[in-house]
């Protein structure tokens, strides 16, 4: 949703609290496409300091299926994610340290999609488990080990370790 903020960043000392519902339906990054299975409007407090800086605080809360790292199941992830944001007022507009801080800023025009995509993707988690102790899905026929042993063989030999059986092999055909 993109909100007009052109009153907060023009006038010093000013400050404003939105509720902005999430337009986002699904997240999408390098690492695929995530459902997000339920979201709360992000409350937002943006602060104009002295006209100096503009600070904009809050917290993303939602919900998003993400698959078990290892057995690729859904798992709902429940993502807290706080804002916190402190931009520069400049002249010319608002201005973040990194070009990419800003990406969320059109103008005066704050795009509140933008900035929770922005979160999301930083704050996205390292692994995700079904359970702590998920078994993971068979390297052989690909049978979800958390229900039953499927009686694969699963330990492949090290391949360096083959070929020294191989030597050894040759020696006792000899
Ligand atoms: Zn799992
Ligand atoms: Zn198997």
């Amino acid at each position: 949703m993109l909100i007009d903020i052109s009153d907060i960043i023009s006038s010093g000392n000013t400050e404003r609290a939105l509720e902005v519902p999430v337009g986002l339906t699904s997240f999408e990054s390098r690492l695929g496409k995530f459902p997000i299975i339920r979201k709360s409007p992000v409350e937002l407090q943006i602060v104009n300091r002295e006209n100096k800086s503009l600070l904009i605080h809050g917290e993303a809360d939602l919900d998003v299926g993400i698959p078990c790292s290892r057995c690729l199941k859904e798992v709902v992830t429940g993502l807290r994610i706080p804002i916190d944001k402190e931009l520069t007022i400049e002249a010319s507009g608002v201005a973040g340290e990194e070009p990419e801080d800003t990406v969320y800023l059109e103008g005066s025009g704050l795009d509140t999609d933008r900035l929770v995509y922005g979160e999301i993707l930083m704050n996205w988690p390292m692994k995700v488990l079904c359970r702590e102790d998920c078994k993971g899905i068979c390297r052989v026929c690909g049978a979800d080990l958390n229900e039953g042993d499927c009686g694969c063989q699963r330990t492949v030999p090290d391949p360096r370790m083959a070929s020294i059986q191989d030597i050894f092999n040759k020696f006792k055909e000899v």
